[in-house]
């Protein structure tokens, strides 16, 4: 099946179709390489990589949102997906690798993609700076670390008002059971959590978090201590 009727399908309008197909040629074609993904099987970069990344949209929580973070994008899931298809989104791409943030300076430039900054960097560096700090409408994130973690990574870059969304999969519940606090101390609230069914008899889940008031300054805290002492 296409990509254009896997997208039709999943109840979405099929987009710039055109350039996700070249964005995944150049994926595959680098993953030679370099690693950047496990999954190299044509309909499942379709489903798992671009489906997955695309089901941000099904939520309205993009409908007014400007400018979008994703945290830890890799090889840019979901961040660059989301650009691609919506070319006005304003997108920042973080991953402490630079040598993936070469790989999609390439999609980038060959894509002629306007408005997407790529930086290298950790989350918990990043996020005490004052140009990101707090700027942005959504920060998003797919498989970098537990919601506890994530919290501390995301939620400094999200304005009062505006949303992380976490990308998980069926352990997310025992995940939110433990980010309770990290939710209370950084400044979130849980919103809801919504299923998405995918093709390949997957089910994936989006934890939307509002940020109901100001991260503490003190927050990110450095030294790893967000991912080895999570709040
Ligand atoms: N989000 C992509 C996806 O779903 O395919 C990539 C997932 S990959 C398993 C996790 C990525 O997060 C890696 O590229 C890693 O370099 C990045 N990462 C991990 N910890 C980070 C941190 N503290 N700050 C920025 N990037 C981080």
């Amino acid at each position: 099946m296409t990509l254009e009727k896997k997208i039709k399908d999943f109840g979405l309008e099929p987009k710039n179709v055109n350039k996700l197909i070249r964005y995944k040629e150049l994926l595959l074609q680098w993953n030679e390489k370099m690693n950047l993904t496990a999954i190299t099987d044509s309909d499942e970069v379709d489903v798992k990589h671009f489906l997955d990344s695309l089901s941000l949209f099904k939520t309205k929580y993009f409908n007014g949102a400007e400018s979008v973070i994703d945290i830890g994008t890799g090889a840019g899931f979901p961040g660059l997906v989301l650009k691609i298809y919506n070319e006005d989104l304003k997108i920042t791409l973080v991953d402490s690798l630079n040598k993936r943030l070469g790989f999609l300076k390439e999609v980038i430039e060959e894509l002629d993609l306007q408005d997407i900054e790529r930086v290298h960097g950790r989350a918990e560096e990043l996020g005490r700076k004052p140009e990101y700090r707090e700027q942005f409408d959504i920060a998003t994130s797919r498989a970098v670390a537990n919601l506890s973690t994530l919290l501390e990574y995301d939620l400094p870059f999200v304005k009062e008002g505006g949303y992380f969304i976490a990308m998980k999969g069926p352990e997310f519940l025992m995940e939110l059971e433990k980010a309770k606090s990290a939710m209370d101390i950084l400044g979130g609230e849980l919103k809801e959590v919504i299923e998405v069914r995918l093709p390949m008899d997957i089910t994936h889940y989006l934890i939307v978090i509002k940020k109901i008031k100001k991260t503490p300054k003190k927050y990110p805290r450095g030294g790893g201590k967000p991912k080895n002492r999570p709040l």
